[in-house]
């Protein structure tokens, strides 16, 4: 195993840390208070090719490996989740989907704008009444002519009031996993809403919204890949798309050694710095291993998507560790900056609220363990 990176992913690191340190962590803590990240930021990922990354240069995408698009990410994530959270939706879940299964048309409308930054796309699966069980999605898609009509509710779907493009899961065949069908559907549509949700925990700079979809009629060349194969999209985007989350929470992790080491060493109590006491030690040492085990297990299924081999338990894998990892780490950062952690001058408790969201989206952790578990036994409990 070789686990160093090459001449050219240490150079895309380092931009991205460059471009993270100058322009989002002055900002991070004022977008999270004003809830609302600066949309500027938008184009700049795309001009510096991180919203492109691993697709292809004739659709406007900047290529690369999947272990440079995780780097990026780790670094987005270490800035800020709200951000890392727009590039892994709109280029990990929806631009990837297309360039997957779109057809030219729709590679050649959506891909150049989605890599660029002058669009952005959303991902619509969750409903009012089905989350983890997504195959259950009540949308409805009914032909009319050679139209669709969608009508129903989407639910905290992020980018949900930015995007121009939402991916939009809907039923056109019978209950279950094989009635879905995958929708490209532009957010100016008549009869498309979105509401953003306001109040959450964490991610508070980014768009999170209820779309609501009203009779709302695309032609059947919005279509994203066969009918009644909606569900099998959703899942192969989420199965990278979970890798892209671990990746975020290895940058969250490292943000929070990187600060508590920091502060631990700059801190005295007891005439010594805190850095001197072997339980502030501990704290860090565990963090230090967090870091380390999310990034190893995270890097991991990035090698195996480019080497074209299976990755869906081990992406799995990673999020669920990565994620609790994440919340661990930023909790072990906190008690290391007492009280002043405990405030929004330091990083610390804004890593916590953002990292509190990733055991829950893409799949929760309880979903997370129970596929890896049927991986195990061939035996599905949910
Ligand atoms: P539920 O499914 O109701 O789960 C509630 C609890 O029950 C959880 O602890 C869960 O683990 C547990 N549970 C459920 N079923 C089982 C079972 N079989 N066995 C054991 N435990 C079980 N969705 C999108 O489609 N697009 C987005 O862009 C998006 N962005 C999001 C952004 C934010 C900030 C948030 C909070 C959510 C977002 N989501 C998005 C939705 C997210 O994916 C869902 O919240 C998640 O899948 C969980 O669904 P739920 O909230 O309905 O919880």
């Amino acid at each position: 195993m070789d686990l160093g990176l090459s001449d050219e992913q240490e150079a895309l690191r380092r931009l991205a840390a460059e471009f993270v340190d100058r322009e989002i962590v002055p900002h991070a803590a004022a977008w999270d208070r004003a809830e609302e990240v600066d949309r500027s930021i938008v184009p700049r990922l795309g001009d510096l090719g991180f919203l492109g990354m691993t697709l292809p240069e004739e659709h406007g995408g900047s290529g690369g490996d999947h272990l440079s698009y995780c780097l990026v990410l780790e670094e987005l994530g270490r800035g800020d989740s709200a951000v890392r959270g727009i590039v892994s939706v709109s280029l990990g879940l929806v631009g990837k989907s297309i360039a997957a299964y779109g057809t030219d048309e729709q590679k050649r409308d959506w891909l150049p704008r989605l890599t660029s930054g002058d669009a952005l796309g959303c991902f619509g699966l969750t409903e009012p009444g089905t989350g983890s069980d997504a195959a259950n999605l009540t949308t409805r898609a009914v032909r009319d002519g050679g139209d669709w009509l969608l009508t129903g509710t989407k639910m905290f779907i992020t980018n949900g009031t930015w995007a121009d493009v939402a991916l939009v899961f809907a039923r056109t065949g019978g209950p279950g996993h094989r009635g879905v069908t995958a929708f490209l559907v532009p957010t100016d549509a008549d009869g498309f809403d979105a509401r953003v949700i306001h109040g959450k925990l964490g991610l508070r700079g980014q768009a999170t919204a209820e779309i609501v979809l009203d009779g709302v009629r695309v032609p059947d060349a919005a279509r994203l890949g066969p009918e009644g194969k909606g569900f099998t999209v959703a899942m192969s985007a989420l199965a990278k798309g979970r890798m892209s989350v671990a990746a975020g929470c290895v940058g969250i992790a490292q943000g929070c050694l990187d600060a508590a080491v920091g502060y631990a060493r700059e801190r005295d109590q007891f005439g010594k710095p805190i850095a001197s006491y072997q339980l502030v030690q501990e704290l860090l040492a565990r963090i230090a291993l967090d870091v380390d085990a999310a990034r190893l297990l995270t890097w991991r299924v990035a090698d195996l998507i480019d080497r074209g081999q299976p990755f869906a338990t081990e992406s799995s894998k990673a999020k669920l560790f990565a994620s609790e990892a994440a919340v661990r780490a930023a909790n072990d950062a906190l008690q290391v900056f007492g009280g002043y952690g405990y405030i929004d001058e330091y990083p610390v408790g804004k890593y916590l609220r953002d990292a509190r969201v990733m055991t829950l989206y893409e799949g929760t952790s309880q979903i997370q363990t129970l596929l890896i578990g049927r991986a195990l036994t061939g035996v599905s409990a949910f």
